[in-house]
């Protein structure tokens, strides 16, 4: 992708690829260990999830690699959100195949939200497939794999009401070594009619604060300046129990917030994903009070028209969503970064619902999105009462449309920033120049800059000079001018 300035820069096939990849182990040192590999598709909680199975099995024995053919474990964490995500495991399994005909001790296990919805099944119509385990069920992989080993083929995929995983340590796969994901619940209670999350995810459950403040202090210590806080609607987060004092107390989400910023004003914090039904004054004031809380909210509206929002059971209108939006705005000033996530051509929506959609978009001018067109999952409450009748050129041609729109707004978003000093953490090299470095302002936006003599890790003052609308690019400076 070449980095153009002033003009909206539309996304080639290749790097649309690129952003939709699956992640892969890295080579742990582990001579004498048993190789595992890991293949993570889908959201961030899958990433974290792969983290936890790896931690589980270094304690049995195994190592991570990278490299696929040296693997006698192989393992497919799964998405199950959209068909293509599901085509998409298909497609893998099948490219396996030879691979496991040649070497018939390798053994291939299906995690995640795929392995959730399709349990059994899944051993019946992908035959090299040997282990089926759902999200909530790794704690007994090393007895799965035995039972592998043992010639049968396992499965579990027992939903709990309790399980979070809370004391162990995730180990970083594919890390940068300053950013890092938290998961700080589990499960989905909501019922959006669109959604498979609370099938294959199953009951909301809370992690208990002090395991996620522990486990962000030890990142920090580790040279991590910068957490995001996991969960499918953290504004609802809520741990009951016992503190140091052993006095009963309720820890809502504001209160974790503050409790992990209060680790070390150098960790930036983040959240994801915030439920516009959900987020509170307390959280926005705690946002404002503290100075390592990122301004940036990741808001899913899903659709502008509140006849849809309706038939999606998102219990928000248009309306309320735009007041919500005001709010954000009042607290956190124009600046603060919010992005969405829209879907186009759910059951029965019209042209007129579509323009509200983007008439929202036009109202919000978010500074992200990430848009799809509907896609209808077996057994989810639209699959059972709605009819999916919005034909696939029309559900493309609105994602298209709000696709550009967003471009659109991402680019006058970004023009914003220019002239302005931002603090940056860096994370890196930037993709295109090993000249240059990169890493996000407060509001989640990209800056590129030359890299001079800073380093990943670093928190640097960068003027911004140009955009794109994805990129921000800039040049070091010595003082914070606003
Ligand atoms: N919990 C988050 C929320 O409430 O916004 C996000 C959950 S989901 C993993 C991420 C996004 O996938 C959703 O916000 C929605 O836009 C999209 N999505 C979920 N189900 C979908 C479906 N059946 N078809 C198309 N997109 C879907
Ligand atoms: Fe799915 Fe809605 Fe839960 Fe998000 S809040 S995971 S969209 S059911």
């Amino acid at each position: 992708m070449e980095l153009v300035t002033g003009r909206l820069e539309i996304l080639k096939e290749e790097d649309k690829k690129d952003l939709d990849i699956a992640r892969i182990s890295v080579d742990e040192n582990g001579e004498n260990k048993r190789k595992l590999y890991i293949e993570s598709y889908g959201c961030q909680m899958n990433f974290a999830d792969s983290e936890i199975v790896a931690s589980i099995l270094r304690e049995n024995g195994f190592a991570t690699t990278s490299k696929i053919e040296e693997a006698e474990l192989i393992l497919l964490n799964t998405c199950a959100i959209r068909e293509n995500a599901e085509q998409k495991v298909r497609n893998r399994l099948q490219h396996l195949v030879p691979m496991k005909k040649k070497q018939n001790n390798v053994k291939i296990g299906v995690l995640g939200c795929m392995a959730e919805r399709l349990k059994t099944k899944f051993l019946e119509e992908e035959k090299i497939v040997d282990m089926v385990v759902g999200p909530d069920a790794y704690r007994d992989l090393p007895n799965l794999i035995n039972e592998v080993e043992d010639g049968h083929k396992a499965v579990n995929v027992f939903l709990s009401r309790e399980e979070t995983y809370a004391d162990i340590t995730p180990i970083r796969l594919d890390s940068n070594g300053v950013t890092a994901f938290i998961s700080i619940m589990r499960g989905c209670d909501n019922m959006c009619s669109f959604c498979v999350v609370p099938f294959t995810r199953g009951r909301e459950r809370s992690r208990d604060p002090f395991s996620i403040v522990k486990e962000a202090r030890e990142l920090f210590e580790q040279g991590y300046r910068e957490v995001t806080l996991l969960g499918q609607n953290v504004d609802s987060y809520k741990w009951k129990g016992t503190d140091e004092n052993q006095t009963e107390n309720t820890t809502t989400f504001a209160n974790l917030l503050e409790m992990v910023a209060l680790v070390h004003p150098d960790l930036r914090v983040r959240f994801s994903t915030s439920h516009p039904k959900d987020i509170t004054d307390e959280v926005l004031y705690t946002m404002k009070n503290y100075g390592n809380i990122c301004k940036y909210i990741h808001l899913p509206a899903q659709s502008g028209s509140s006849r849809i929002l309706e038939l999606m059971n998102r219990t928000y209108d248009r309306e309320w969503y735009m007041g919500k939006i005001d709010r954000i705005r009042e607290i956190l000033g124009v600046e603060c970064g919010i992005s969405q996530d829209m879907i186009t051509g759910f059951c029965t929506e019209t042209e007129e619902d579509h323009l509200e959609t983007l008439s929202l978009m036009d109202y919000v001018k978010y500074d992200y999105g990430y848009m799809f067109a509907y896609s209808e999952r077996p057994n989810t409450p639209a699959a059972k009462k709605l009819v999916d009748d919005i034909p696939a050129e029309v559900k493309n041609r609105r994602l298209t449309e709000v696709i550009n729109k967003q471009q659109q707004h991402s680019l006058e978003r970004n023009q914003m920033a220019i002239g302005k000093v931002h603090r940056v953490l860096v994370e890196g090299f930037s993709k295109r120049s090993a000249e240059h470095l990169c890493g996000r302002n407060d509001q989640n936006k990209m800056i590129v800059f030359p890299k001079e003599n800073f380093k990943k890790g670093d928190y640097v003052n960068v003027l911004v000079t140009e955009c794109t609308a994805a990129t921000l690019i800039g040049k070091a400076v010595e003082d914070v001018l606003a």
